[in-house]
């Protein structure tokens, strides 16, 4: 007698648990967790672009004024040059020599900035890129935040009625056999298991006949050995 008002307890209790689960599994809360994610990702993937750009225009920054700075020099030789005419034919290999090695590394200067700039419009059009699909994704997420707001604010006024109903079931039940039900509850649910044939039909371990007797006898609450679960007998 006892155990059938837990029994009945037990599934609206079960009955609760199941559409809360229900609730944190909802399609519209996984796209949402998907979408904000997916959001997140890219504000990182913008910020090591936007890292990777600042490096790199110091360093284009750094190559200009040095290329600047060696034009610079080499219009110094070439005046030079111009206006003193070298003295013998060793004085003008030197400066030949001197007006090669500068033009040299001007023409390295100038490919590396070509490259960098490449890579500059590359990350720029990334950067255009990322932009876009995350507007894109943030106007879903906020559409489906709508949704699932409302969505969530209806199941929830649901769930509490559910958990109201079986705050009244548990009124009928023994605060003793009640206690006993929740801390079964802690490590296994759900917390009571009907007698077939013999079985516990929680973890299908067949009882020993000194258990079915006391379950019979119905002196005492008897838990199955295995599972730890509340036996119940329906009555078979
Ligand atoms: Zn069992």
């Amino acid at each position: 007698m006892q155990l059938d008002t837990l029994w009945n307890f037990m599934q609206v209790d079960m009955e609760a648990d199941k559409f809360e689960a229900k609730m944190r599994q909802s399609e519209n809360r996984q796209k949402l967790i998907k979408a904000r994610d997916f959001l997140k990702d890219q504000q990182a993937n913008m910020k090591k672009l936007e890292n990777d750009v600042a490096v790199m225009q110091d360093r284009l920054e750094a190559v200009e004024d040095e290329a600047a700075r060696l034009e610079k020099v080499l219009d110094g030789l070439t005046e030079e040059f111009n206006n003193n005419v070298p003295a013998n034919a060793e004085d003008a290999q030197k400066q030949a020599d001197a007006v090669q090695k500068l033009l040299d590394t001007l023409q390295r200067y100038e490919a590396e900035l070509t490259k960098m700039r490449k890579d500059a419009d590359t990350k720029d059009r990334q950067q255009k890129e990322i932009r876009v699909r995350a507007a894109k994704t943030k106007i879903e997420f906020d559409q489906l935040k709508l949704e699932y707001d409302k969505e969530f604010k209806a199941d929830t006024a649901k769930l509490q009625e559910m958990r109201a109903n079986t705050e009244q079931e548990a009124k009928k039940v023994d605060m003793a056999l009640l206690a006993k039900y929740r801390s079964i509850k802690q490590h296994c649910t759900p917390p009571m298991a009907r007698l077939v044939n013999g079985q516990c039909s929680g973890c299908f371990m067949s009882l020993p006949s000194a258990t079915l007797l006391d379950i019979r006898n119905g002196d005492r609450i008897v838990e199955c050995d295995n599972c730890g679960r509340i036996l119940y007998d329906a009555g078979e």
